[in-house]
């Protein structure tokens, strides 16, 4: 994306908004600082997901935001932090220029995001996309989180910032 300003072709997102069928984006020239708009159209429209039951639907965007927020509600996310989620799984399903795919992978893609954004919604879209029927198999999952916290912790020993995600699981204990 190339600078209106300067003609710099680095540039890095300060805002991305999903908007009708594309997406508005807030850019920073990485060489004058200059601040300009880009409109991107990202278009899954002929893509067909695949559900669990084997019906076929046409991939919606809507769908799966209403998915992601349900999970998100409430939480301390930064703002257009579900639109970057959201456009980062369609780009992946984009960039895999199949026609088809599945509920499940989508599923898996949303929680790959989550337990790097926040795990309170990592655990809540985990319960209702898995569908935990007892409390061991929450507990799985929790474990692992866990066990990414310990081996993160670990790796940032060094470090006096503390960790956004520490936060979140801090609070799970809090709320249950
Ligand atoms: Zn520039």
């Amino acid at each position: 994306m190339k600078c209106s300003y300067c003609g710099e072709t680095n540039s890095r997102v300060v805002d991305s908004r999903h908007i009708g069928d594309g997406i508005r984006r807030r850019r920073q020239c990485l060489s004058c600082d200059a601040r300009f708009t880009t409109y991107e159209r990202v278009d899954l429209g002929g893509i067909f997901v695949v559900k669990k039951d084997g019906r076929r639907e046409k991939y919606n965007r809507d769908k799966l935001s209403s998915g992601i927020r349900k999970a998100c509600e409430k939480r301390p996310l930064p703002i257009g932090a579900i639109e970057k989620v959201i456009d980062s799984i369609e780009a992946e399903l984009y960039h895999t220029g199949k026609t088809e795919t599945s509920s499940s992978l989508i599923g898996d893609l949303v929680m790959q995001r989550l337990k790097h954004l926040d795990h309170i919604a990592y655990i809540r879209f985990a319960s209702i996309y898995r569908e935990f029927s007892d409390i061991d198999t929450l507990k799985e999952v929790v474990d692992t989180l866990a066990q990414g916290e310990a081996s993160l912790s670990i790796a940032s020993q060094s470090s006096q910032h503390r960790s956004p995600k520490t936060d979140s699981l801090l609070s799970l204990t809090g709320e249950n």
